[in-house]
């Protein structure tokens, strides 16, 4: 049985409807993944974001579907709800990025890892730094990859991986190309592994190639 650790608010590729953003609760405190385009109306209307202790907000790397509401969110918690934020990431230009659009200093404190939260680099495109993580939470061995072009970084932790959250497309380029891949992550999921695809530019195509063996919701 599935055991899922993230609640996805999105799982849309670059230009669809809703960015690919996910989150999870550890007692009172919130941890959001990425903060895309579309992230901070959906928080502010559907969360009570004033009733946890902290909030932290991890972000892979800085295109707009994944970082382009994070000063907004910043900005809100900051000077409406009086709340500073964790944001752990390994993007070199983050400090740059949040000054230019005016992010105060103080509204948020910079982070490059938690005691259970590696970041693993990988390649996505040539113009920005990407990173995905290894979590552990509550005995879950968890990989996320974030945007990526390649399965190399994450394959030495995938030994006793429970949950890999993986971003496949049916273009390929800057994403996995879901029909190279399709094979390794069987051979995952018979390992034990249980495989969420995310940031799917076309679900109805990618659900055939993988035959519904994986999550996709
Ligand atoms: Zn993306
Ligand atoms: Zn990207």
């Amino acid at each position: 049985m599935n055991k899922q650790t993230l609640t996805f608010l999105g799982r849309d590729s670059g230009f669809g409807e809703k960015n690919n953003s996910a989150y999870f609760e550890d007692d009172n405190n919130l941890f959001l993944v990425d903060c895309g385009l579309t992230v901070f109306q959906d928080l502010k209307n559907n969360f009570d974001l004033s009733k946890y202790f902290t909030i932290s907000i991890i972000i892979t790397h800085l295109h707009n579907d994944h970082a382009g509401s994070l000063s907004q969110l910043l900005l809100y918690l900051w000077f409406v709800l009086n709340k500073q934020v964790n944001v752990i990431t390994n993007c070199v230009n983050m400090k740059q990025f949040l000054d230019i659009t005016g992010t105060p200093s103080d509204s948020y404190e910079l982070l490059s890892h938690l005691p259970n939260l590696e970041f693993i680099k990988t390649e996505h495109t040539p113009y920005l730094d990407a990173y995905g993580f290894n979590l552990k939470l509550n005995d879950r061995n968890i990989i996320y990859t974030g945007d990526t072009n390649t399965l190399e970084p994450f394959l030495p932790y995938m030994n006793n991986c429970n949950e890999l959250y993986i971003d496949v497309s049916k273009f390929g380029g800057a994403h996995l190309k879901i029909d190279d891949i399709v094979d390794t992550l069987i051979s995952f999921k018979q390992n034990g592994t249980d495989i969420y695809l995310m940031h799917m530019d076309d679900k109805e195509y990618i659900k055939n190639v993988t035959n519904n063996e994986f999550n996709y919701e």
